[in-house]
């Protein structure tokens, strides 16, 4: 089987998991070709992040020091217990130096400057993988595994310049193939790939945007035709909800395609929203596994699933969003929606969803709560007599997702006098044509207690 692996930070947030995942790994590459897809440790890209705005906003010396010497050592450390062999152990503490210097350089450049752009914030945040793939890749050396680190550029993922959510360009599918596959096929080693990052045409380096290390593996899996994707994490599968908010939940066997975009759409923290386009149409199921339970089943996610009883099959939430209204009378409703559209997509404001109430113009969109402000002063242009723009924050986004919604009836009723005989208001209600899901709005407090009410009302813990 040719099967592409990535492993999310969890997985690999220090020397201990990064040997148990290399472990992994040799036991898959014994029989298959396997390329292997890294995120960065835990909390570093974060970290890289606030680094970055430090530096440009404080411009504060003695904490470039003190991050840098943090940084390093969580590195050396992982080195130290990933890889026992000492000829490979001094060749990667080279590589982790030079890439530690170069950052400390950049962090500096950042300060002196006071200014950071989009392109330099990419360069910042590519480090935490860039220092990741060479130690997994000589954890497995010590193991007798042959690998290779590569970065998304050297693996040829090759984007366009939109930086901070850079989309790979469609040349990227054969030169990748052209460099993984005689490296997986004829070499037998396994590559060991940066997750989320890519370059541009003239080798500047980009990112896929936050969370990006899934498309990153599903786009090589389409390149080099795998059989199949996994993605490694921390749990056993995709939840039929947040088993924080109900303990209850139960793992997944099976979803489609279609059912995990939804899902992933609003709020479900399973993959990167766009990580499924590259593997859909070529069919390649994609397995999210526990690297800490190797073999329980996972979820499988694909085409077509198994028939099920389950009408609604999953339920997500997103706790942080704000809803704009767009009323009044005596304009051209069509004329206005474009309007409104073209200002939200030229300020890049990120839409969840929106609903029209067909009594009077009055149009609702969902955004992101850190988006609010901007969507607002975006729109503020088109607030006059006719047209009146408003916000309402603190709002929460139910999502409840199932394929077989679509030839039940009656599925939206249940939802709703559920919620109603638990006295939750509910504030906006929007149906996708595909039937797949239904979506609604409520205040940030009663998010919770909704998905815990349809949770119950469809009898999804059992
Ligand atoms: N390290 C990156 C992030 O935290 C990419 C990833 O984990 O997929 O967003
Ligand atoms: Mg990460």
């Amino acid at each position: 089987m040719r099967v592409v692996m990535k492993f999310g930070g969890v997985s690999v947030k220090d020397g201990k998991n990064i040997l148990h995942c290399a472990n992994l790994v040799k036991r898959y590459a014994k029989d298959n070709e396997i390329v292997v897809v890294v995120s960065a440790m835990a909390g570093v890209t974060d970290a890289l992040q606030n680094a970055a705005y430090k530096c440009c906003y404080e411009r504060s010396l003695g904490f470039i020091k003190l991050f840098i010497a943090e940084l390093a050592n969580r590195h050396y450390e992982a080195v130290d217990f990933a890889v026992k062999n000492k000829s490979i152990k001094s060749k990667v503490l080279a590589t982790i130096d030079n890439l530690i210097d170069e950052l400390e350089k950049v962090l500096t450049g950042i300060s002196y400057l006071g200014e950071l752009t989009k392109r330099s914030e990419d360069y910042i945040l590519s480090f935490g993988e860039r220092l990741l793939a060479p130690i997994f890749s000589a954890s497995l050396l010590s193991l007798g595994v042959d690998s290779v680190a590569l970065t998304g550029g050297d693996a040829g993922i090759i984007t366009d310049n939109n930086f901070g959510r850079a989309r790979p360009l469609p040349e990227s599918y054969q030169i990748i193939k052209n460099r993984l596959e005689p490296l997986i096929s004829i070499k037998r080693t396994v590559p060991v790939v940066t997750g989320f990052i890519g370059a541009t045409e003239n080798g500047v380096i980009t990112t896929l945007g936050r969370g990006g290390s899934d498309l990153t593996a599903t786009l090589i899996a389409s390149a080099i035709d795998a059989d199949e994707v996994w993605l490694w994490k921390e749990v056993d599968g995709v939840m039929t909800t947040d088993p924080k908010i109900v303990p209850e939940a139960k793992v997944i066997p099976e979803l489609s395609y279609q059912e995990a975009m939804e899902l992933s759409h609003f709020g479900a923290k399973i993959l990167h929203p766009k990580a499924l386009e590259p593997v859909m149409a070529k069919k390649i199921p994609v397995r999210i596994k526990n690297t800490f339970n190797p073999d329980a089943k996972g979820t499988v996610i694909k085409e077509e699933t198994q028939s099920t009883e389950d009408i609604v099959k999953a339920i997500s939430l997103i706790e942080r969003a704000g809803i704009i209204n767009v009323s009044g009378a005596g304009f051209d409703f069509a004329e206005i929606m474009a309007e409104v559209f073209r200002r939200l997509a030229i300020a890049r404001v990120h839409v969840i969803m929106v609903a029209q109430s067909s009594s009077e113009l009055n149009l609702s969109i969902v955004v992101d709560k850190s988006d609010l402000d901007k969507a607002m002063k975006a729109l503020s242009g088109l607030n006059n007599g006719t047209v009146r723009i408003s916000k309402k924050d603190n709002i929460a986004i139910v999502s409840a997702v199932g394929a077989g919604m679509a030839g039940t009836p009656g599925v939206a009723g249940r939802i709703f006098s559920a919620l109603g005989r638990e006295g939750i208001n509910v504030i906006m209600i929007s149906q996708s044509c595909s039937e797949y899901n239904v979506s609604f709005a409520v205040s940030k407090e009663e998010g919770r207690r909704a998905v815990k009410v349809i949770h119950d009302e469809f009898g999804l813990g059992k």
